[in-house]
């Protein structure tokens, strides 16, 4: 029986058995099928506090992991297939085998949406990206056309921290007006620096050949006229997923998948914690979610101490 297991290795894992780790509860982390989360995909991080240079992704995590691991943390390779929460303690199965646990820690983080289109893949890091507050600052970007795909409120805030950097945002949406919140979109579109193009579809991002972006192919849906339009990044904003299914029906989740914390970082289930992006569709930050696997980590630990008195 274990008394905490982490689910997910990303920051918010690393964080939360850091903190459960030093209080002597040996966590069990399950890393899932990619062992440091997102960040392992980036090769630079500017953002993460503490490293004035920025930091490479993977070396990143790889530091977390030896920072729980030396305090005690266990690390498996295992991928959860299913959970059962309608009774403590909890089991989940784990690559076919059971695991019994007294506490859980969610941290299963959410995946991007993609496009899908030719280009896209080739070119990720390479222009293509899914995060401006990550990747919007990069020189790459200064004062050089940028696009954003996408019409929600994420695309509008994009598009609008762009602004800063980029010489001119053209937003790319396939209807002929935005779905964001109207105050998002009147933001978005009495900004001088952001031209929106209408009815359109990316259908490529170019160029391969040159292993950088250069600009993206589009589609007008309503003339059917394609052109290129010259940029030199797409940051693509269509959403989020949270990585919840397989705790649909154990737990409380918003429309989306993204899980809810109802007291603190407890969810609806007592001894069941959630931390990092699989419950935050707003700030999606390495920092935050190491924030959160913090407050999740001092939870689970108070809950168990809390039951022992
Ligand atoms: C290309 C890119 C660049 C980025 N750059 C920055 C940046 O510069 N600065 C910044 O602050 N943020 C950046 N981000 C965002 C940042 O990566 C995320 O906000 C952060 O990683 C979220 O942490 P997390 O711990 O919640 O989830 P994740 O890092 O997504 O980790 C989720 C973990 O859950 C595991 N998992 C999922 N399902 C299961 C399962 N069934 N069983 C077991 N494990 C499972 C996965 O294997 C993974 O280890 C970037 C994101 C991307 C994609």
């Amino acid at each position: 029986m274990e008394k905490v297991v982490i689910i997910g290795s990303g920051p918010a894992g690393w964080t939360a058995a850091l903190y459960t780790a030093r209080a002597q509860l040996a966590p069990l982390v399950l890393t899932g099928k990619q062992p440091g989360g997102l960040l392992t995909t980036t090769s630079i991080v500017e953002n993460f506090p503490g490293f004035p240079e920025g930091v490479d992704g993977y070396e990143l995590m790889t530091r977390m992991q030896q920072q729980a691991e030396r305090f005690g943390a266990k690390t498996s390779f295992g991928v959860v297939e299913s959970v059962d929460f309608s009774q403590r303690p909890f089991t989940l199965v784990v690559d076919g085998g059971k695991v019994v646990a007294e506490t859980v820690i969610i941290a299963t983080g959410a995946s991007h949406k993609h496009l899908g289109v030719p280009g896209e893949h080739d070119l990720e890091t390479k222009g293509v990206t899914y995060c401006a507050t990550c990747d919007g600052a990069l020189p790459v970007f200064r004062n050089q056309p940028l696009v954003v795909v996408g019409g929600g409120d994420s695309a509008c805030e994009e598009a609008l921290y762009l602004t800063r950097f980029g010489s001119v945002i053209h937003l790319i949406h396939r209807r002929d007006s935005l779905r964001a919140s109207k105050i998002m979109s009147d933001r978005a579109l009495s900004n001088p620096k952001i031209k929106p193009v209408w009815d359109s579809v990316v259908t490529e991002v170019l160029d391969v050949k040159l292993d950088k972006v250069t600009g993206v192919k589009l589609k007008n849906f309503k003339t059917g006229a394609e052109s290129v339009l010259n940029c030199a990044g797409v940051f693509i904003a269509i959403g989020h997923a949270p990585n919840t299914a397989i705790f649909r029906g154990q737990i409380e989740m918003d429309g989306n998948g993204f899980i809810i914390p109802k007291h603190g970082t407890m969810t609806n289930v007592q001894g069941v914690f959630v931390a990092g992006d699989c419950a935050d569709h707003v700030y999606r930050q390495a920092i935050t979610a190491a924030g959160a696997g913090c407050a999740a980590g001092i939870d689970a630990e108070r809950f168990l101490a809390a039951e022992n008195h």
